[in-house]
């Protein structure tokens, strides 16, 4: 380090400076804190020390804060040395601590890249179906919905309309004198019916960032477990750790009938009851105060605090049982007077669950306070064979098309039959878990094809029939020649002969 003061050499670095902020941009890779090891995309912006340390501003709040409370001979009392201090703070920045210069020890460069992460990239142009800025009608939310989910109707038209008014109230702010409640909700669907993947379209449709929990796995603070505000720090992680657009977000709590009261108990409920308990001030709103890029709550973790006011919780859960509960309650009603019923007439009703009340799910095992503070109840309806077969062709995603776009890069026909279809939707009834076993089912069979198929380049069509998922024969295979020829049929042209 010279001891010669050289104007030159401050323009020179600053000018430096100025290149390498600008090339940080661009590059593609981000600086990481030489202290808690967190990217700059985590830790949000870094101080800048010579040799490429870089310092997130936690970290470095925490130095100064220890360095702070260390009274070195009296310094903090020294009004020279606070002059000193007040002046930094301004800054915002280190004051002339020259530091050794660690490029002279390891050669050129320094520390180099070791020091950065590699930059996730965002997607570029992606601009949200609908803005929740100016939120869109009810309808055309559905719309939107329907390009994707199957059936379902009641269900995608409550949550449009309890999403519509949530983010009108979060967007006009109107919380002066009619302070309009939240709409969070409680859905209620046996398994693989859309619960998750309706929510996870919305979120996407809406491009707010969501956050799905498992209700199962937390338990009361202090318990072996992810402690409750967990929840809201998974948000801010799919939010980027961006406290505003996680405030706008929407938590999914899957498995929420997992933390029913349990019966007949003598020890603590840590992971029933008291997680209901714990949950009623975050839906209703409240600061929390949650870690940072972890689960839990410790010295080297830094906090921030999120407002849960605006933030919509949507609660999920299969409740097996609860149709024995609502069927107790329709039969004890029915059964007395002169307009009494049989008592096994709901034993084969389909549509039980959607006539569930408030009173069921408190039977259930839900403390009423908890069910308050989720006022919208809806119920989803478990599929039938109809919807199955629309679920593998239908959605704008559907599992076919995406079968289909996959071999069609090998420049592949796939083809399924209707009874193909029928066969695949009657097998994944028998599974009893819903829409999830259709991939399954699918994946099977599909796996021998496509092992089978990129063999043979003069394979043109493959179509899936009956037969094949049954077992009981293969799928029709067509040579590229034949199909141009059927093909030239269909279009009327007649090739032409030779001589
Ligand atoms: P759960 O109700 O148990 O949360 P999921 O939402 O995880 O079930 O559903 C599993 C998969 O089944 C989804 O990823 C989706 O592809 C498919 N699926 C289920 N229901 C529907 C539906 N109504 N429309 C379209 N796809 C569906």
């Amino acid at each position: 380090m010279s001891d010669h003061y050289n104007e030159n050499d401050d323009i020179n670095s600053q000018e430096k400076k100025v290149i390498t902020e600008e090339e940080n941009k661009n590059s593609d890779y981000e600086d990481v804190c030489f202290v808690c090891r967190r990217p700059e995309s985590k830790a949000g912006k870094m101080f800048k020390l010579p040799n490429n340390i870089c310092v997130c501003n936690d970290c470095m709040h925490k130095t100064m804060e220890t360095v702070s409370q260390f009274d070195y001979q009296g310094l903090l009392h020294d009004p020279q040395f606070q002059n000193e201090l007040d002046q930094i703070t301004r800054q915002g920045g280190i004051p002339n601590i020259s530091f050794v210069n660690l490029a002279d020890l390891q050669g050129e460069g320094g520390i180099p890249n070791k020091q950065k992460l590699k930059k996730k990239k965002k997607k570029e142009g992606s601009q949200p179906v609908l803005n929740i800025k100016d939120i869109p009608a009810p309808h055309k939310i559905k719309a939107s919905l329907d390009e994707y989910v199957v059936g379902q109707e009641q269900a995608k038209k409550v949550i449009s309309v309890a999403v519509y008014n949530h983010y009108k109230r979060v967007a006009t702010n109107t919380m002066d004198e009619i302070e309009i409640e939240k709409s969070n909700m409680l859905m209620i669907g046996p398994t693989g019916s859309g619960k998750t993947y309706l929510v996870k379209t919305l979120a996407r449709l809406l491009d707010v960032p969501l956050a799905i929990a498992d209700a199962t796995s937390l338990t009361e603070a202090g318990y072996i477990g992810d402690d409750i505000e967990s929840v809201v720090s998974k948000l801010l992680a799919a939010a980027d750790n961006d406290v505003e657009k996680a405030e706008r977000g929407i938590i999914f709590i899957d498995e929420i009938d997992k933390i029913a009261k349990k019966k007949n108990t003598n020890t603590r409920d840590v992971s029933g009851e008291s997680v209901q308990q714990g949950m009623l001030k975050l839906l209703e709103g409240a600061e929390v105060e949650v870690p940072v890029g972890a689960n839990s709550k410790n010295a080297m973790v830094p906090l921030a605090t999120v407002n849960t006011r605006n933030i919509l919780f949507i609660c999920g859960g299969a409740f097996p049982d609860l149709e024995e509960i609502i069927k107790e309650r329709l039969t004890k009603t029915a059964s007395i007077g002169f307009n009494s019923e049989l008592k096994d007439k709901y034993d084969k009703d389909k549509n039980l669950l959607s006539k569930v009340t408030v009173e069921d799910i408190r039977k259930f095992g839900m403390i009423p306070e908890f069910i308050g503070r989720l006022p919208i109840i809806y119920t989803l309806n478990g599929l039938t064979k109809e919807m199955m077969v629309q679920i593998l062709k239908e959605p704008k995603n559907a599992i076919l098309k995406q079968y289909q776009k996959l071999l069609e890069l090998d420049e592949v026909k796939l083809e399924f039959s209707d009874g193909a279809l029928d066969a695949i939707a009657e097998k994944a009834m028998k599974r009893e878990t819903g829409a999830r076993a259709l991939r399954s089912i699918i994946e099977e069979f599909m796996l021998d094809i496509m092992y089978e198929i990129p063999k043979d380049d003069n394979i043109g069509r493959v179509t899936i029939t009956k037969e094949y998922i049954e077992g009981t024969g293969g799928p029709i295979i067509d040579i590229r020649c034949n199909q141009a020829l059927e093909d030239m049929d269909k279009l009327k042209i007649t090739p032409i002969e030779e001589g």
